[in-house]
């Protein structure tokens, strides 16, 4: 039991801080910069934390600063007060994600900016032949590593299987619905819901993401902890990232 449930803990964590550090702060927004290597490094890093959910950087970016631009609005990709629940915010998300990442459709110019891109690569990760072999790693696992007669930890695996999205739309959702305001200032309906942070390394200060978007620590209160970026710190102290900007 606790080999099953330290290898969920450990796929979610580095699935989060795949998203947050490198789809979102560093493809999406640019708060920091990397050396040609690490972005390589933290690019495979994410086709290895997400596995079968890995979310392409640039099809990700798009829609993310679609997402600071129109955030609450009709033109929101995934704004929880223009969907029916949960679960199709989740389906919208996906679809508009997909025309983009899969070069289905041409997004609108102002958002397709700069994103890390390796395309052999990301083709490959995006394959369904990809997917469902590393879909079947978890599988494997679970199938070792289960106790006997402990059938329930296998419904963990469509989380396994789908934890990028669910990272996002946990998000997504939990961020724009739940929890205080410091910043008034921004037009959406974005919420800081600190009590469950620690599942997303920061991802769940949304308001104080949108009320200042340039900032690379989303914590801005005392009692206020964003991890990602603490860890972003030291990184920085070890010479594998340049700041943009200090706060
Ligand atoms: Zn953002
Ligand atoms: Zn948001």
């Amino acid at each position: 039991m606790t080999i099953i449930l330290s290898f969920f803990l450990l796929h979610w964590f580095s699935s989060v801080f795949a998203q947050t550090f490198f789809l979102h702060r560093y493809g999406a927004h640019r708060m920091f910069s990397l050396t040609p290597f690490w972005e390589r490094f933290w690019h495979l890093f994410t086709i290895v934390a997400q596995g079968p959910s890995f979310l392409h950087p640039r099809g990700y970016a798009i829609l993310h600063r679609m997402h600071h631009a129109y955030s609450d609005t009709e033109k929101d990709p995934h704004s929880p007060h223009h969907a029916r629940g949960f679960l199709d915010m989740m389906w919208q998300t996906k679809e508009r994600y997909d025309s983009y990442a899969y070069g289905r459709t041409a997004p609108p110019r102002e958002f397709d900016l700069p994103a890390p891109s390796w395309p052999a690569v990301d083709r490959l990760a995006q394959s369904w032949v990809f997917r469902v072999l590393a879909g079947s790693v978890y599988v494997v696992f679970y199938l070792f590593f289960v106790p006997e007669g402990q059938w329930g930890w296998y419904l963990l695996l469509p989380v396994h299987w789908l934890m990028g999205p669910i990272h996002g739309a946990i998000v997504n959702w939990g961020g724009h619905m739940y929890g205080y305001v410091n910043y008034k200032n921004t037009k959406d309906r974005s919420r800081n819901t600190l009590p469950v942070d620690f599942l997303t390394m920061g991802e769940l200060f949304q308001n104080n993401h949108h009320g200042r978007g340039t900032s690379p620590n989303f914590a801005s209160r005392w009692f206020e902890i964003d991890p990602a970026y603490q860890l972003m710190r030291l990184m920085q102290a070890l010479g594998m990232l340049r700041l943009e900007r200090s706060h």
